[in-house]
């Protein structure tokens, strides 16, 4: 069992506490840091409560350079995990420059803090959204890039400065992980995602209508030419991607190298087949409509998985009724989030 402290920016948020949890029972020591405007500081009691182990918190902002290197200087971390960024596909369209803001600066200044404190493992959050609306599935890590909007753009842009930082020989331990649709929640019901306003994600909207929260879920489209016409996803348990960060922290650990690898479960599941699922496991109906297609939407895409099997020797374990599940126990027990 290693005690190797592991900074997870962002580390509050949906993703991030998820992983923290991963990284405990793994062995690890996560050093939480977060400005919490997506997130809240109550999680860290649920954190402690799940893990049984006191979790270093710091409140701080990725854009303050001298924040992140004054947690270098006070933890002896050997590497980061780094989550923090806007995600908002339709916001990034509105505000653009808050998203390269965020997602670009902020990058450079967690590495640049990186450099100069003598960290060298970095795996970052990226997204299936590189890959843009390309009609050819299952996506591999060979697929071409294509992202419709500045959010996709921005990960994409962090991708290609860590493959520039691998070339220059600063930086040797490096991974990109481009999720697919992490939906679910821990099994302990005590964390889950809590999203701002009203949910723009299928699953947490879903969620919310189950619960009583919204009245109705509209389908985006039902003429796509899917299964049913409904947009297909790669939905995987947010508890896989955590499991997936630790195999790829433990590769770099022992191996080295630059991993640019896709997320999944490898299925394509569609809008309808996923209402049924989350009926089913939470004993609720969801009242639901047709209405028009939304802008920028892909038709289908699923993540060919292979590549991360071979590498990290992991794969997605949890199926889309746990997704569910875990997803309604978490809503459920918790109704307004934290
Ligand atoms: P989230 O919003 O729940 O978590 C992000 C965390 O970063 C939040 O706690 C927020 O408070 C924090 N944060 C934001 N800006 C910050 C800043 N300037 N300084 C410090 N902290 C800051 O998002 P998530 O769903 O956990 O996603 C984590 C990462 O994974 C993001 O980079 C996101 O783009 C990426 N990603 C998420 C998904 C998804 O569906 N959830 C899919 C693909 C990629
Ligand atoms: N979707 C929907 N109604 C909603 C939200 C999403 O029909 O209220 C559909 C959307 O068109 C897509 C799928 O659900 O086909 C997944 O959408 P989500 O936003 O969760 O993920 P993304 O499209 O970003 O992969």
């Amino acid at each position: 069992m290693s005690q190797e402290k592991i900074l997870l920016t962002g580390g509050s948020g949906y993703v991030g506490s998820h992983s923290c949890v991963a990284l405990c029972e793994a062995g690890y020591q996560p050093v939480i840091f977060d400005n919490f405007s997506n997130s809240s500081p109550k999680i860290l009691d649920r954190l402690e409560q799940i893990t049984k182990t006191k979790i270093t918190l710091v409140e701080g902002d990725i854009l303050n350079f001298n924040q992140i290197v004054n947690v270098f200087q006070q933890h002896n971390i050997k590497a980061v995990m780094h989550f923090a960024g806007c995600k908002a596909v339709d916001d990034s369209v509105k505000n653009p420059l808050k998203y390269y803001r965020s997602n670009v600066s902020g990058s450079i200044n967690i590495i640049d803090a990186m450099k100069v404190s003598g960290v060298d493992v970095f795996i970052f959050s990226s997204s299936a959204t590189i890959f843009g609306d390309l009609n050819v599935n299952p996506i591999s890590e060979s697929a071409t890039f294509s992202p419709k909007n500045p959010y996709g753009k921005t990960k994409l842009f962090v991708e290609e400065i860590i493959a520039d930082l691998f070339g220059s020989g600063c930086f040797s331990n490096l991974a990109a992980l481009r999720y697919f649709n992490p939906v679910g929640a821990h099994h302990s019901g005590l964390i889950g995602e809590d999203p701002k306003g009203v949910p723009q994600n299928l699953m947490p909207y879903l969620a919310q209508v189950a619960v009583g929260r919204l009245s109705k879920l509209e389908i985006f489209g039902r003429d796509y030419p899917t299964k049913d016409g409904t947009g297909v996803r790669d939905y995987i348990h947010v508890m896989d991607v955590a499991d997936a960060h630790v195999a790829t922290l433990d590769y770099l650990l022992s191996n080295g190298g630059y991993l640019p690898i896709n997320l999944g479960t490898g299925n394509g599941v569609s809008v309808l087949e996923l209402i049924r699922t989350f009926e089913k496991a939470s004993g609720h109906s969801i009242p639901w409509s047709f209405g028009p297609r939304r802008k920028g939407d892909a038709a289908e895409y699923y993540a060919d998985p292979s590549l991360a099997k071979k590498k990290l020797g992991w794969s997605a374990k949890r199926n889309l009724d746990t997704m569910c599940s875990d997803m309604w126990r978490w809503q459920s027990e918790n109704p307004h989030g934290y």
